[in-house]
This record gives C-alpha cells, sequence and structure tokens, in this order.
C-alpha cells in the first residue's frame, strides 16, 4: 500500500514509498483494530521532520512514514476487541507507552524516559497510508455528526491536556475563578484553544500577526473572541488593553512571545507553553523584572506535551458542544483539503508557505465511500 515518508536527517526528503498492508494478525492476543485511514492533517511537526530538524525512524527502516493527525474508519477488529465495531469511525492518539512509571499507568504523554515513541514522529510509523493496525486503548471513537471535523482532534487533544492542567495546578489557590484570557498564536492550535476556552466561558482574545481582516481574525471573531493583530503593534502594547491575564496559552512557536507572555500575567495567573521551537534562537528579556513579578504575584508557567485518550475524549466533547453552539464553525478550519496521497508535494508546500493554511490534510479516501 502507498504511505508519504521522509528519511530523518535528510532535509526535503519527502516521498511516496511502499508498505506491506497490515492485519488485525499484527497485534498480538486477538487485540488489533484495522482501520482505514480517511483524513489525515499535518502540522509544523511534519515541517520540522522534513526539514530533517527532528523525528526519527522506526528500527530496522531508513524511513518514517509521517501524519499523526489521523480520522479513519474501522474494518476489522481481533476477537478480543470490545467496545469498538467495524464501521465505526475512529481517531488514534499518538504516543505509544515506553518504560517509566507514567507509561505503565496510561500516562505516557508525561514519560520520563529519553526515548519516546510517536507514530508519524518519532521511531514508529504515521497514518499518512491507507491503513494501519493498533490496540484498542490508542484508538478513539469518534461519533459520525463529528466524520467531517475528526482529523482536528489530535490538535484538540493538546489543548484539552493544556487546559486540564492549568485547573489542576490552580487548585492550589482552593478558589479560582478566572476571567481574562489570552490565547497567543492563531494556527490551528491557536483556534482551537480558543474554542475551548470560549467555550469554558471565559473572555478571550487573541494575538497574532496576520492583519485584518483574514479568516483567522473573522473565525476568532465568529465565536466572541477579540482579535488583536501584532502587525502593527508590539504585543506587550497590544496587550495592555485586555490584559492582565489569569490564563494565556501561548501557541505561537516563538520562544520570544513565551517570555514575553511571562509578563501578562495577572497576579496568580497561569501561563500555558505549547510551542515546539527546534531552533537556537536566542532572546532577549527584562530578567529581573519578569522573576520578580513571578515571585511576588504567584504566578505559574508550565509546558504541556503530547496527550492521552483521556484529552482525545473530552476534545470529542467539545467538538459536540461547538456545533452546537457555533454550528459549522469546525469544519471552516478545514481550509486545504488535498486529494489523495499522490498530492503530498503540494501538501509540503501548503504547509511551508500558505501563511493563510489554517489547516492542511490529505483525503485518502473519500469521506461517503
Ligand atoms: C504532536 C504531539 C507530539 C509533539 C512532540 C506535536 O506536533 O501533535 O502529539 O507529542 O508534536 O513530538
Ligand atoms: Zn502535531
Amino acid at each position: 500500500m502507498k504511505a508519504i515518508a521522509v528519511i530523518p536527517g535528510k532535509p526535503d526528503s519527502v516521498h511516496m514509498t511502499d508498505l506491506e498492508r497490515p492485519s488485525v494478525r499484527d497485534v498480538p492476543g486477538g487485540r488489533g483494530v484495522l482501520v482505514e485511514v480517511i483524513r489525515v492533517g499535518v502540522d509544523g511537526t511534519d515541517k520540522e521532520i522534513n526539514a530533517a530538524e527532528y523525528g526519527g525512524a522506526p528500527p530496522g527502516y531508513d524511513f518514517l512514514v509521517i501524519g499523526h493527525e489521523s480520522f479513519g474508519r474501522v474494518v476489522e477488529v481481533g476477537p478480543q476487541v470490545k467496545g469498538i465495531q467495524p464501521g465505526d469511525y475512529v481517531t488514534a492518539t499518538v504516543r505509544r507507552p515506553g518504560k517509566s512509571l507514567y507509561d505503565r499507568i496510561g500516562h505516557y504523554d508525561f514519560t520520563t524516559d529519553d526515548t519516546y515513541y510517536e507514530r508519524g514522529i518519532n521511531l514508529l510509523h504515521g497514518f499518512l497510508t491507507e491503513y494501519y493496525v493498533d490496540e484498542p486503548e490508542y484508538i478513539v471513537r469518534v461519533p459520525p455528526g463529528l466524520r467531517e471535523v475528526g482529523l482536528l482532534l489530535e490538535p484538540m487533544s493538546c489543548v484539552q491536556k493544556g487546559i486540564l492542567q492549568a485547573f489542576e495546578i490552580q487548585r492550589r489557590l482552593r478558589l479560582w475563578h478566572p476571567q481574562r484570557v489570552a490565547v497567543m498564536g492563531a494556527g490551528a492550535l491557536g483556534l482551537l484553544a480558543a474554542l475551548a476556552l470560549r467555550l469554558r466561558g471565559f473572555e478571550v482574545s487573541a494575538y497574532a500577526r496576520t492583519p485584518p481582516p483574514s479568516l483567522k481574525a473573522e473565525l476568532l471573531e465568529a465565536i466572541g473572541v477579540q482579535y488583536v493583530s501584532l502587525a502593527r503593534t508590539p504585543l506587550l502594547e497590544a496587550a495592555r488593553e485586555h490584559g492582565p491575564f489569569d490564563i494565556i496559552f501561548e501557541a505561537t512557536g516563538s520562544s520570544l512571545v513565551a517570555f514575553q507572555s511571562m509578563e501578562l500575567l495577572s497576579k496568580n495567573g497561569i501561563l500555558i507553553l505549547t510551542s515546539i521551537t527546534g531552533g537556537k534562537k536566542k532572546v532577549e528579556i527584562p530578567g529581573d523584572e519578569i522573576n520578580l513579578k513571578f515571585v511576588l504575584d504567584n504566578k505559574v508557567m508550565f509546558g504541556t506535551v503530547n496527550a492521552n485518550r483521556e484529552h482525545f475524549e473530552l476534545g470529542v466533547k467539545d467538538f459536540a458542544l461547538a456545533e452546537s453552539e457555533y454550528p459549522g464553525w469546525l469544519s471552516r478550519l478545514l481550509t486545504n483539503p488535498l486529494k489523495g496521497l499522490e498530492s503530498y508535494e503540494e501538501m509540503m508546500r501548503l504547509l511551508c508557505e500558505d501563511k493563510k493554511a489554517v489547516k492542511v490534510f490529505v483525503e485518502v479516501r473519500d469521506l461517503d465511500a
């Protein structure tokens, strides 16, 4: 079967390759779930992998099949699989357990192992192919009513983990009623974070470079978020009107914005860092001032990566809520559909060059086939 792969360590090596079609029997104990891939989204991580800045091939291979934002349909299950049936729409988690204690209790997203296994990213093949097989633990059912937007559940799972962790951490305060919230960045992750935070009833403002009018600004305004463009005004100045913030969700990909966000937190506020900054950039910040305010104001900042099935399930609930609160909004994020695995060159080009694209994705199969 066809698959889209890169040769880790070799820049611009994205290509079509051939893989053996998997079988439910590849998973021991009758626990295999065979899925036909319908749609796969791509993001900055795929871009970094193709730029040879990130990612590794599975043992025994010199290539890595990419794609970690998946949506598909179950075609066959092993005799021991309960709760998932052929015909079910599904998505899949990305990381697979290593050896640490966290991995052993299902919290593989908190692994303390140095080596981590992520489908389509590191040491395991991904989903930009025709079929995959996995264990039921890593397969999450998607209600048919959400099949159009199911491929957005992986990025949404990362948003859910970030927000859930923020609330877990803030239990330190006994009482916390966050009101003012900021989202940094208006890519798919920023937009989904803004949505999740609006669904929780917060007053949200979002900061990104693109000057309005733009789809990103329109999308944010459609869910009642104040969009502030940083095209002409620097962040610290632009955020003065709506800040300081009780929660900041940082998803720009810029470490400078991450550090500047530290200056925009309110007393007892919390900063959620999600940007994967693969480069080596150095930034200049007023260290004494930031540190002093962090201490005097009891502020918190934490990093969050990946997600486990609990966060995917929370994402499903928020998507269902979003469809009733803001019908059709999620599907407006699906800006750049591409037909078939053959379109991989265009996929990479759009991913790297089209700043207006919110979600570039491949339609491996027709949704109605
Ligand atoms: C993926 C996460 C993954 C992270 C680090 C992100 O693009 O969405 O699932 O953990 O990259 O590899
Ligand atoms: Zn990703």
